[in-house]
């Protein structure tokens, strides 16, 4: 996909569509933004006015709690306007067109949409439609991109193991081939110099030609997770998987699930964690989940700045589109 668009000339954020076509600088700036934003959301009174006065739309055309919440409790404590979109209310479901839909909301002035959507390419297609001033931030398409949530993963790495990646370790296990997540954050840990990314699944769930992603590719759990500094784990997405590509989920928690006792292969200060939805005794134990390794509620923390960081840099440009 082609994504110089979602950069302007002056190489500042217009739309945010994938990590692929950011360069590393603007990766750390928007991990910078969100640092000083986390101050933000930690204070009592949690409101900047940065976006005051703007309109934002959160376009969901598939389920999400952590993501929508997060985007929406980013753009009130940026003090702008937010409208969710039920997409199953919407007037999209009685013929109106994607494209109408776009049309009408934009008649409202809106400044900046949210979208998700279950077909790859979605943001980008609605990226292209909007009108020169709309941004456009990708919150998940189908199995190919959910940036704000690798910025997240990234960010909060950087926050517990420093800002150095070439030296860590970093294993992301389950359901790669139907993961956006994992792609994402593939593209972010190269981004930052990663010293190595390893994704660990069952062979039906690795994408052909893994190792072109610039990774090692282990389809054993305790080789994959071998001094591992990180583990990502993710869920099975049975909602995309077409046909059966797993015997059971009991036979996957067996091979691929990640208990207390399987951790010793990592490093002891390992760090564990998982966009959500977590499926306990799926992909991992409860002891796990819940244990000292744990990050996983930091994560859905440490989205809401993400999302003020990125929300607030792509208003930016629209500020500036009149320079
Ligand atoms: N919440 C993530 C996503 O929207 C991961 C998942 O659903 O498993 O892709």
């Amino acid at each position: 996909m082609n994504n110089s668009r979602q950069i302007d000339r002056h190489g500042r954020l217009r739309h945010f569509l994938s990590i692929e076509g950011l360069n590393r600088k603007l990766l750390t700036d928007i991990l910078d933004a969100a640092e000083s934003f986390s101050g933000v959301t930690e204070q009592t009174v949690k409101k900047v006015p940065l976006l005051r006065g703007k309109t934002i739309v959160n376009l969901f055309f598939e389920a999400s709690t952590r993501t929508r919440t997060t985007f929406e409790l980013a753009a009130k404590r940026l003090s702008a306007d937010i409208l969710n979109i039920n997409i199953t209310q919407s007037s999209t479901v009685k013929g109106e067109t994607l494209l109408d839909t776009l049309r009408n909301l934009e008649a409202m002035h809106v400044d900046m949409f949210v979208v998700r959507h279950a077909d790859s390419g979605a943001a980008h297609f609605i990226a292209d439609h909007v009108a020169p001033h709309v941004s456009v931030i990708n919150a998940g398409d189908g199995r190919h991109a959910h940036p704000t949530q690798a910025l997240l993963d990234i960010f909060t790495i950087r926050r517990v193991k420093g800002p150095d990646f070439g030296r860590l370790r970093v294993a992301i296990v389950g359901d790669i081939m139907h993961s956006r997540v994992a792609r994402s954050q593939i593209h972010a840990l190269n981004l930052l110099n990663t010293g190595e990314i390893r994704i660990v699944a069952p062979k039906t769930l690795t994408p052909a030609h893994a190792e072109s992603l610039g990774v090692h590719v282990f389809h054993e759990l305790r080789k994959g997770i071998e001094d591992a500094d990180v583990i990502i784990m993710l869920r099975l997405q049975r909602e995309r998987m077409q046909g059966a590509l797993l015997p059971s989920e009991h036979e996957y928690y067996e091979l691929f699930g990640v208990t207390e006792a399987k951790l010793a292969a990592a490093k002891p200060d390992v760090t564990i964690m998982h966009p959500g939805p977590i499926n306990r005794g799926v992909e991992m134990d409860s002891e796990v989940a819940d244990g000292p390794h744990s990050v996983i509620l930091a994560q859905v923390t440490h989205g809401i700045a993400v999302r003020m960081a990125v929300m607030s840099m792509a208003m930016h440009h629209k500020e500036s589109a009149t320079e």
